[in-house]
C-alpha cells in the first residue's frame, strides 16, 4: 500500500463542475473496468466498445495494459507488488477520466479483488466492474500473443492463471462469457448498460 509522501497541500476547487462537463459532453462520465484473464478478450471487447460509443458521438476512451506499461507505468513490473501500484495508478487516473465527463474503458488484468475495490472507491457511484470470464483453456487456445506458451515453457515467471493468482469478481455489475458470446454481442452489451444507467445523455 503506498503511503502519501506530501503533506502540506490543499485541493484547489475548479469553477466549472463535473455535471458543467457532461452538459456540455452530452453524457456521463464513467468507468467500464474489464478484469479477467490474459486473452479473454478485454482489449477486443474494450475497443469494440469505444468504437461503437465514439460512432454514436460520445466521447470514450480506453486505458490498456500493454499500453499503459509503455509510458505511465513503464517503471512497473509483474511481481504482486508492482501489479498492485499498476492498478491503483490506473484507477487514480480512471476516476479522473470520470470526473472529466468521459466514459473511460479499461482493460487491465486486475487479477487482486483488494485492488480492483480500490479502484471502484476511487469513482464512488461511477465505477462498473465488468468481468470478461474465459477459462484459462479457452484463453490458452487463443493465445493471442503467444503468452501462454513461453508461460508454460517457464520463460514467463507469475503469469496470471499459470503460475500467478487470478480472484474472480464476487459482484460484478456484468458477466460477459467469451466463450460464448461475439465480440459483437458483449461490446452491444456494455452500450445497451450504459444506455439504460443513463450515461448516454446528460
Ligand atoms: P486480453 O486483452 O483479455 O488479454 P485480447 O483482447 O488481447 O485479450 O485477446 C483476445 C483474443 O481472443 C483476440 O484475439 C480475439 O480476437 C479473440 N476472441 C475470440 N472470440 C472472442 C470473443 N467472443 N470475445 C472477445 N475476444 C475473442
Amino acid at each position: 500500500m503506498t503511503q502519501p509522501k506530501s503533506t502540506n497541500i490543499t485541493w484547489h476547487a475548479g469553477h466549472v463542475e463535473r455535471e458543467d462537463r457532461e452538459r456540455l459532453l452530452r453524457q456521463r462520465g464513467v468507468t467500464l473496468w474489464l478484469t479477467g484473464l490474459s486473452g479473454s478478450g478485454k482489449s477486443t471487447i474494450a475497443v469494440a466498445t469505444e468504437a461503437a460509443l465514439v460512432e454514436r458521438g460520445h466521447f470514450a476512451y480506453v486505458l490498456d495494459g500493454d499500453n499503459v506499461r509503455h509510458g505511465l507505468n513503464k517503471n512497473l513490473g509483474f511481481s504482486p507488488e508492482d501489479r498492485t501500484e499498476n492498478i491503483r495508478r490506473v484507477g487514480e487516473a480512471a476516476a479522473l477520466f470520470a470526473d472529466s465527463g468521459m466514459i473511460c474503458i479499461t482493460a487491465f488484468i486486475s487479477p487482486y479483488r483488494v485492488d480492483r475495490d480500490r479502484a471502484r472507491a476511487s469513482a464512488p457511484g461511477r465505477f462498473h466492474e465488468i468481468y470478461i470470464k474465459a477459462d484459462v483453456e479457452t484463453c490458452e487456445k487463443r493465445d493471442p500473443k503467444g503468452l501462454y506458451k513461453k508461460a508454460r515453457a517457464g520463460e514467463i515467471p507469475e503469469f496470471t492463471g499459470i503460475s500467478a493468482p487470478y480472484e474472480e469478481p464476487e459482484k460484478p455489475e456484468i458477466v460477459l462469457e467469451t466463450g460464448e458470446a461475439s465480440v459483437e454481442e458483449s461490446a452491444g452489451r456494455l452500450v445497451a448498460y450504459l444506455e439504460e444507467g443513463g450515461y448516454l445523455s446528460s
